[in-house]
């Protein structure tokens, strides 16, 4: 059983699911991604994504035309195994294809690049072994790249993070709900304070930095909520 946090980008509201492993992910359609596929080998019983990137996998997998298989989507961040700022810890990326031979997955790569449906399809360069999409949303905080500025009243999967990151770093936000509300901003500006940032409960590029490189990879703690 899990239970999945869903931006909805369309009522700008998260919602909350109850789902054992092999039900259908919320929003998917066809039963072609199931809670076990979206979780791959993250031990979390809280998941999160949006409605756009579920909207996105029933068409990409509707163009390809048959079966996809997921190795790797959703990881917590003190999961690890991605990136600092990977969209996998938004819930929003996929690593698929594992199963295929190499030009099989160059069908696949190309119907994902095609598609139009995601903002990022990494090249064979650099994963030559699975095919990684994703959906990526705002404009990234910092010129690198990585995940959008938000501040109170933000609402998303990246506010997930976020509480994720302060909860297990024990600047505890009241509750892991995905909205930037007062408790959030004022554990922000304990950890900027606490780390030598600037104070201004906005979490813009140097406090997303400081808080995936504290968390990334480092295991759940006492003060991480699920
Ligand atoms: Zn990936």
């Amino acid at each position: 059983m899990a239970r999945i946090l869903v931006y909805n980008q369309d009522t700008n509201r998260m919602e909350s699911f109850i789902r054992s492993e092999s039900d259908a992910m919320p929003y998917n359609t066809n039963r072609t991604l199931r809670v076990r596929e979206f979780r791959g080998s993250s031990k979390s019983n809280l998941l999160w994504t949006d409605k756009r990137t579920m909207q996105a996998w029933n068409s990409q997998r509707y163009i390809y035309g048959a079966p996809i298989y997921v190795g790797f989507a959703f990881k917590r961040p003190y999961e690890g195994g991605h990136g600092n700022q990977s969209q996998h810890y938004a819930g929003t990326a996929f690593d698929v294809g594992q199963n295929l031979t190499n030009a099989q997955r160059a069908v696949l790569r190309n119907s994902a690049s095609r598609s139009g449906l995601w903002g990022y399809v990494e090249p064979v360069t650099l994963s030559p072994t699975w095919v990684h999409f994703d959906r990526r949303f705002g404009t990234p905080a910092c010129s690198s790249g990585g995940y959008p500025i938000i501040r109170r009243g933000s609402r998303g999967n990246y506010v997930c993070i976020a509480q994720d990151d302060l909860n297990t770093l024990g600047f505890r936000t009241g509750g892991l709900d995905g909205v930037f509300g007062e408790q959030t901003y004022n554990a922000v500006r304990r950890y900027q304070a606490s780390r030598g940032l600037a104070v201004d409960g906005i979490i813009g590029c140097n406090t997303w930095r400081s808080l995936q490189e504290n968390v990334v990879g480092t295991g759940r703690t006492s003060t991480t909520i699920d």
